[in-house]
């Protein structure tokens, strides 16, 4: 038991030499990815650069993070000033991800076709819209972008490989929407960057810890090898990292049997570790073999954990924050998944291995943050504001506080000239945004 324990304990810790070796490996994949080599970092041109804060009028933005789809109405003032005039969120059943292109974009124009008339937008008025699209995309343009490949366990068919503005184009047309003007596709990353760079010009990262992760930054124009149309007038041009699919990372063995059992087996290792659409996941797989090694719950097993997808990061959340003395908090998670008589050692025992999942996740994304910063800087020589989106940094507890100790130990004192800054719906604004300066 000790031994199995230790293992955990030992395997899961990610010690400052290997923060370091996270930003090296990093650094070299940034590289090759910039320069068009193969390479576990895509390095997608965003085909913009920040916004000036200047940026007025009145956009639709949608966006489709992994869980729901949104759609806004968000007036831009400009002196780095927006108001949402209206926001509607629509669920996304499994048939919109996993049937067929025209199933899920038919979804797609259908809320907005639905939202429109709610806000009483008539037809007469053209208006251009911003859309989000969080996965990874070849773009060729600021509206327009191909899906390279699905993540978070979307698999429509027929998506990709294709311009994904001309899908929305057309299932927009189908519904009858002609006055909408697709003006800007992006990502997360990118909108969450470009949203809090309208109002504070030191933002220079955006950052995703959500369903999924990923990353993009403020490149040299110059600095993008592979980018054969280096137009004249831009000497920046943010980079989609893709950093879900570093894979320059250690697995263990539950990272593997997490891994053969998702929809995407060998790719996202960094994403994997990281993000909500996992956490849970790899403490279900340590759990589940605690429990078979009666090293959990001896008293009496339990087969919920044997199901994939059964222990959610929310539980986990649930469990870490639990300060009550008896583990009243774990008792209550524990009983949803059938568990009613948990010992005090089981319920430490399923909160320590939360901890050592979460931090480890805390740690690998302060790493490959670190890696970034100090790519556009490498001595800290200037300040960067860093905006980052996503329930796993907002709501799970101790998230945030770990990846300021890691940066604290690869940093020291310097570490406080990167600022990180929670910026919410970043995809929403974002796009709004992007879509402004590309009607300019
Ligand atoms: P998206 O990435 O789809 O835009 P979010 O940023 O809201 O959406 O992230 C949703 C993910 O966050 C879910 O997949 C879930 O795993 C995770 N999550 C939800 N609630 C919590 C919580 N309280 N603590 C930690 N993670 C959570
Ligand atoms: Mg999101």
């Amino acid at each position: 038991m000790k031994q199995i324990l230790n293992y955990i304990d030992k395997s899961f810790n990610v010690p400052p030499r290997d923060l370091k070796m996270i930003i090296r490996e990093f650094h070299s994949q940034m590289h090759k990815g910039l320069s068009g080599k193969t390479s576990s970092l895509k390095m997608l041109p965003a085909y913009v650069d920040r916004p000036s804060g200047r940026e007025k009028g009145r956009f639709i933005a949608l966006d489709l993070g992994g869980t729901n789809l949104r759609v806004l109405e968000l007036e831009l003032k400009g002196k780095g000033q927006i108001r949402l005039i209206a926001e509607r969120k629509f669920v996304l059943q499994k048939t919109h991800i996993s049937t067929n292109a025209e199933s899920l974009f038919d979804f797609i124009a259908g809320s907005v076709k639905n939202f429109i008339r709610a806000q009483k937008i008539g037809d007469d008025k053209k208006i251009a819209l911003g859309f989000t699209f969080s996965f990874p995309m070849k773009q060729t343009g600021v509206a327009s972008g191909k899906l390279i490949h699905w993540t978070k366990g979307f698999s429509a068919k027929g998506v990709v490989g294709k311009d994904i503005v001309k899908l929305l184009k057309y299932s927009l047309l189908k519904k009858g929407l002609v006055n909408i003007r697709v003006a800007a596709l992006t990502n997360d990353t990118v909108g969450t960057l470009v949203a809090r760079a309208y109002k504070d010009q030191a933002c220079d990262i955006g950052v995703i810890l959500g369903t999924g992760t990923n990353a993009c930054y403020r490149e040299r124009v110059a600095q993008i090898r592979k980018f054969k149309d280096k137009r004249a007038h831009a000497t920046h041009m943010l980079v989609n990292i893709e950093w879900g699919g570093f894979n320059k990372l250690e697995r263990l063995p539950y990272d593997l049997e997490l891994d053969a059992l998702s929809t995407n087996p060998g790719e996202q290792v960094l994403e994997k570790m990281v993000s909500g659409m996992y956490l849970g996941e790899i403490a279900r797989i340590i759990l589940k073999d605690l429990i078979k090694r009666k090293i959990l719950f001896a008293a009496g097993g339990c087969f919920s954990f044997n199901a994939k997808d059964n222990f959610k990061t929310e539980y986990m959340s649930e469990i870490e924050g639990d300060r009550s003395k008896g583990l009243r908090g774990v008792a209550r998670a524990l009983k949803r998944l059938g568990v009613s008589r948990a010992t005090l050692e089981d319920k430490i025992l399923v909160r320590k291995i939360c901890k050592v999942v979460s931090m480890r996740a805390a740690r690998v994304s302060a790493g490959s943050l670190a890696a970034v910063v100090t790519k556009m800087d490498p001595h800290l020589l200037r300040k960067h504001t860093v905006a980052i989106d996503g329930t796993v940094y907002e709501k799970y507890p101790g998230f945030a506080r770990n990846i300021r100790v890691a940066l604290r130990e690869l940093f020291g004192r310097k570490n406080s000239r990167i600022r990180i800054t929670l910026t919410k719906d970043g995809s929403g604004r974002g796009a709004a945004i992007i879509a402004a300066v590309a009607t300019k």
